[in-house]
């Protein structure tokens, strides 16, 4: 047996662990010899002694142990080369991405699914921005940080660990520079050859919904399959699917977001784009209520795009969640007309891509309106999937055509 610290796993426990899914729940857990302090390199164990798999103790998160190596025990993953090595793994697989110039921002390190739990690395230019969001990534900042300088070497390498999730690893929120020049306040990016800014320091995520990148410019090749829509973008942010819109030949576009800022936001990336003179309507308002006074008005669009923020955060949020995403996904398409296009989105891990499909059609029973799907998107291809961690696919979308006329309702 090696020195550091084991996790015992009670019997019958070890299936995922072979299957080398990357979590350790509490529960999974008869026992842990030795003191790990909150990230150390752990060795896992089944109940018969054999060694699993090697990974990074949360003391206080029920994810218990976020495992990263499934070679023998005498194998010790914990060098400056081992890590060096998974980085550059994840920066390789992402180089055709940004090879020709037209996309400039992309997430380079996709945390369990590159094989480096808790590590999100996202490029913006010559800005990147980091997130720790484990024990083990954040034991290891310093390493990393030190790692992604010599292999990327940005002009800035930025935090933005002030995220929700740090909390269940009981970690306080951390956000700054860490090495090179104060970011801009705004980052000039492309992405699919079209403009935009992204705020770095106080933006959603890392600045920019990198993960709808592909549904983006599917919705670009869509409306450009129209012939000139006018379009509705629900939960707009900096207006990513308002630019490819028009840079498909939408003739109008309405953004409705809570939030003034987002939408202040999007009026530049649309000028960043010379979309200065185009119909684009803002209304900053709750979309629950603005989808129902739109329809009150008699509105109606060639295409709707809903792409609201998480509903549900655990599995006992589901239910709540589902009722808000059968409700927005409702007044959507009573707004639409006949042929018209839905864009709907859910990026609630909890909410699977069958529910979701489930809910949608729940919509279109409730409002009568016959829909087809003739597409179904997911995140971009940077932020993968191993195929042993499906949660890892949280964001799902289906692309609904309308074909009947409007219901009597
Ligand atoms: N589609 C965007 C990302 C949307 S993020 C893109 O491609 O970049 C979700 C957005 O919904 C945020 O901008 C947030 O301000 C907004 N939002 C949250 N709750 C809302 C609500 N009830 N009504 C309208 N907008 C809301």
């Amino acid at each position: 047996m090696n020195a550091y610290p084991h996790i015992i796993l009670h019997a019958q426990r070890d299936v995922s662990v072979r299957r080398r899914h990357p979590w350790v729940f509490s529960g999974a857990i008869a026992r842990v010899e030795g003191k790990p302090q909150p990230g150390a390199l752990v060795a896992i164990h089944s109940a018969d002694g054999t060694f699993l798999a090697w990974g990074h103790y949360s003391a206080a998160s029920q994810i218990r142990a976020r495992l990263f190596a499934w070679e023998n025990e005498d194998f010790i993953p914990e060098t400056t080369d081992f890590w060096r090595a998974r980085l550059e793994r994840a920066i390789a697989a992402r180089k055709s991405l940004l090879v020709d110039g037209n996309t400039t921002a992309c997430r380079l390190v996709n945390a369990e699914s590159d094989g480096i739990p808790g590590l999100v690395v996202d490029r913006y230019g010559d800005v990147v921005v980091v997130q720790y969001l484990s024990a083990g990534a954040e034991a290891r900042r310093e390493l990393f940080n030190t790692l992604l300088l010599e292999l990327l070497h940005p002009v800035t390498l930025y935090e933005r660990s002030d995220v929700d999730v740090r909390e269940k690893e009981r970690l306080a929120p951390r956000a700054g520079l860490l090495a090179g020049d104060e970011p801009p306040a705004v980052v000039e990016i492309r992405e699919n050859g079209l403009h935009f800014g992204v705020d770095v320091r106080h933006g959603h995520k890392t600045g920019f919904y990198l993960d709808q990148r592909d549904n983006r410019a599917r919705l670009r090749a869509a409306v450009a399959q129209c012939d000139a829509p006018t379009v509705l973008n629900v939960f707009a942010y900096s207006g990513g699917f308002a630019v490819y819109a028009l840079a498909g030949g939408a003739s109008a576009v309405t953004n409705v977001d809570t939030s003034a800022e987002a939408l202040r936001l999007g009026r530049e990336n649309l000028a960043r784009n010379g979309f200065t003179e185009a119909a684009v309507e803002d209304i900053e308002g709750d979309a629950f209520m603005v989808l129902r006074e739109l329809h009150r008005q008699k509105h109606a669009f060639d295409v709707v795009i809903l792409d609201p923020p998480k509903f549900a955060f655990t599995q006992s949020d589901v239910k709540k969640a589902t009722r808000g995403y059968k409700d927005i996904n409702m007044q959507a398409m009573r707004l639409l007309r006949p042929g018209g296009l839905l864009f709907t989105f859910s990026c609630s891990g909890a909410i699977s891509a069958d529910l979701f499909q489930k809910i949608v059609f729940g919509a279109a029973l409730d409002v009568q309106r016959d829909l087809q799907i003739i597409g179904r998107m997911t995140q971009s291809s940077d932020h993968p999937v191993a195929l042993t961690f499906p949660e890892g696919e949280y964001l799902k979308g289906l692309i609904c055509r309308v074909v009947g006329e409007s219901g009597s309702r």
